[in-house]
């Protein structure tokens, strides 16, 4: 035997398996191959090959290489890293990785040509579509609109054979980005952190650095400069800019057709799978130099990836919770380092992880404490709901309305920022008290109004509002308790039935288009009050928008997860600095029962360095991140004996080692889920202890059952 291939399969595996290379294959690392496992042929990639010389066990043979692109070397070691990183399978990070190739290939299109031929008969109207069909390659229903003359013109001199329909590949455009165009006149502030950003570039080799500025500063200018730089010192080079909401995907890729005169590649689940397709391979091919996307972007196959850009950084929605659990930021930097490149994180309000990175030097800080140009940071005011408390079932303070009459006269805009989907985030019986949940799920029904059905956020269930409570029976019982953004915009209509209103939220724009289209009118004036969830407060540039309400500030702090104050504190700044980002200046209006909590008075006094300091030394004292490390044990099933008799035995099994605690297990918050029970553990750890080799060796110790789903999260951001 010559080599032996190690390739990685599409299943629950730890490892790759070994094959024979038949003669003559000539495989590389990173090949598809179709290799035979018991009765069937599977799809793999080659992870290794190695000299079969003294290997005496007989192998099968790798039965077919196939023509795809090879996942090149980087991408395939960035694979097995974040599946070590994430205690999970490679198949799973391997599967992203592919996703882009098991997309459609686009479908070939019709274009009518001219064969040469004349028509027997001319009319004005076949001689206007032959004339268009020089034009440029038309589809036939475009040839007509083209020609201004109907189908059945151009079906006639196709039957005549004077016209014929070719199918043809759509050609994907990946044009070269132009960096002849000047750059934009950075303030002196942003022309030292580019040239900081340069010089970090210029060293090579990974490097890393924390772009921190308030909302507004120009973050994204300095790093379109950055990216230039880079593509400019390498014509191969890639770059990838990461965004958390495709919402933002659209404005930030406007800016990078404006600065490079071509449209970047864009990769997220808003895009249609042939385009994916076509990006996927454009990327493996090189051809794509400007990549902007979501988190899952980073397991793309770059060639030469030289620099990876994380906005918002913070932002809690890098962490993909399900499936293969990971924090795309961090899997960002780990990727940097694969490819020996840059990664710049980018943030008005960093996670405490990148603050800390920085304060202990492995990352490059740069700052950015103005907002660019005439643009102020606005007014942050606390609006005690104890002493102004909105009318009985009303959700806007008086000092709020008022603000916001203000801001009406003066044909400037609002945003009433609340974090909850939907009409009511409960619905309740007054006859029996039942809260309505999903089916064997722990979780409330949210009502929407819309649709008029009641949804479960969690699991996608939902049924028709009933007109009955479903649980004793009684008619007409059921309350919507609390506000949704759907309940908020009821009320700002009937307060300003003169306005134009509109909500943004998850469940009221889908569509990216629809999202473009929303964001357009927010921008050009068309919209007098938005009422939002977090979707609109991250990243948007709304040149008229002078008030920010938040609904109900304290929402966030009330889980009281490790994370609360450092995530409410977040949002909460980010929705305050959409508000006065031109000339006009701003003002936020929280509205809370708890002024004197110490996230509310760091937001009023916009005073970031006391709340960090505060946070930080809590964390420090409790040895919580960035201090230690945590992870979590998520174990499910159907079969509450064997659940319990599992998580039992997992107790019983925990490895001795210095600098781990664990905790559990407990039921987790969220108990019953689609009829599968839940049951957590939490594991905290010193940082100089490996994580997951301890968690991958006290999983190995406990056999589970095959009704019990186990489940690893690394750095959990929830805790239910
Ligand atoms: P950030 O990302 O820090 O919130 P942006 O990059 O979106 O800030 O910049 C805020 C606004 O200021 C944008 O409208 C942007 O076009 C404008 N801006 C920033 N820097 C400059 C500059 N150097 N010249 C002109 N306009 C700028």
């Amino acid at each position: 035997m010559s080599r032996i291939a190690s390739v990685l399969l599409p299943m629950p595996l730890p490892e790759a398996f070994d094959y024979a290379e038949p003669d003559g294959m000539d495989l590389i690392v990173g090949d598809h191959v179709a290799v035979p496992l018991g009765p069937r042929l599977l799809r793999g990639v080659v992870t290794a090959l190695r000299d079969g010389a003294g290997h005496n066990r007989p192998l099968k043979p790798v039965a077919d290489k196939l023509a795809d692109p090879p996942l090149p070397p980087n991408t395939l070691a960035f694979v097995q890293w974040a599946a070590r990183y994430a205690v999970d399978a490679p198949a799973w990070p391997l599967a992203m990785a592919l996703r882009g190739l098991r997309a459609p290939q686009p479908k070939p299109q019709k274009v009518v040509v001219a064969t040469g031929m004349l028509p027997a008969k001319d009319t004005p109207a076949r001689t206007r579509a032959l004339e268009a069909v020089e034009r440029g390659a038309f589809s036939p229903a475009a040839l007509a609109a083209e020609a201004g003359v109907s189908s059945s013109v151009i079906k006639g001199l196709v039957g005549e054979g004077v016209l014929a329909i070719e199918l043809v590949e759509v050609a994907a455009e990946f044009a070269e980005p132009d960096l002849t165009l000047p750059p934009a006149s950075l303030n002196p502030s942003q022309a030292a952190a580019a040239k900081a950003l340069d010089a970090m570039l210029a060293e090579g080799g990974f490097q890393a650095a924390l772009l921190d500025g308030v909302t507004g500063s120009g973050k994204t200018e300095v790093y379109l400069e950055t990216v230039a730089t880079a593509l400019a010192a390498d014509p191969t080079a890639q770059v990838l800019i990461l965004l958390p909401e495709i919402a933002l995907t659209q404005a930030v890729i406007g800016r990078f057709a404006a600065r490079f005169g071509v449209q970047p590649a864009e990769w997220h689940s808003g895009v249609a799978p042939p385009r994916r397709r076509q990006v996927w391979e454009a990327v493996a091919g090189g051809r794509a130099r400007i990549v902007i996307g979501a988190r899952s972007a980073l397991f793309l196959p770059y060639r030469k990836l030289s620099l990876i850009v994380v906005d918002e950084e913070h932002d809690g929605s890098y962490k993909q919770e399900d499936g293969f659990i990971y924090q795309a930021r961090d899997l960002a930097v780990a990727r940097a380092k694969l490819e020996e490149g840059a990664v710049v994180l980018a943030s008005a309000t960093p996670s405490l992880e990148s603050l800390w990175n920085a304060e202990q030097g492995r990352y490059r800080w740069l700052k950015l404490s103005a907002r660019h140009g005439s643009a102020q940071l606005p007014d942050v005011t606390l609006i005690d709901l104890r002493e102004t408390p909105p009318e009985h079932g009303r959700w806007l303070s008086p000092p709020l309305v008022k603000a916001m009459v203000e801001t009406y006269q003066r044909g400037e805009q609002s945003l009433l920022f609340l974090n909850r989907r939907g009409y009511a985030p409960l619905v309740l019986c007054k006859a029996c008290g039942e809260k309505l949940t999903a089916p064997d799920t722990d979780s409330w029904l949210v009502e929407h109004r819309y649709t008029g059905r009641l949804v479960c956020h969690l699991t996608g269930f939902s049924m028709v509002k009933p007109l009955a409570c479903p649980h004793c029976g009684a008619k007409e019982s059921l309350v919507s308790i609390g506000p949704g953004v759907e309940r908020v915009e009821e009320e700002a209509r009937s307060l300003f039935p003169e306005a134009r209103i509109a909500v943004f939220s998850s469940d009221t724009v889908m569509e990216p288009d629809a999202a473009r289209t929303l964001i357009a009118a927010m921008e050009q004036g068309e919209i007098d009050i938005l009422v939002a969830t977090q979707a609109a407060a991250k990243g948007h540039n709304f040149p008229n928008l002078t008030l920010v309400g938040v609904v109900d500030a304290d929402l966030g702090l009330r889980g009281g997860d490790l994370r609360a104050g450092e995530r409410t504190f977040q949002l909460l700044a980010q929705a305050a600095g959409r508000a006065g980002r031109h000339e006009k200046p701003g003002r936020a209006m929280l509205q809370t029962y708890a002024p004197e909590h110490s996230v509310m008075q760091a937001l009023a006094a916009q005073d970031r360095d006391a709340f960090v300091e505060a946070e930080m030394e809590m964390r420090e004292a409790a040895r919580l991140p960035p201090f230690g490390r945590l992870a979590a044990v998520i174990a499910s099933g159907p079969d509450a004996v064997a659940l319990e008799a599992y998580v039992k035995a997992l107790a019983a099994v925990i490895p001795n080692a210095e600098g781990v605690e664990v905790f559990g297990p407990a039921d987790a918050p969220l108990a019953l889920v689609r009829g599968r029970r839940r049951k957590r553990f939490l594991v905290r750890a010193d940082r100089n202890v490996d994580l997951q080799g301890f968690m991958a060796a006290w999983r190995a110790r406990a056999k589970i059952p095959s009704s019990v789903r186990v489940a690893i999260d690394i750095d959990p951001y929830s805790f239910l």
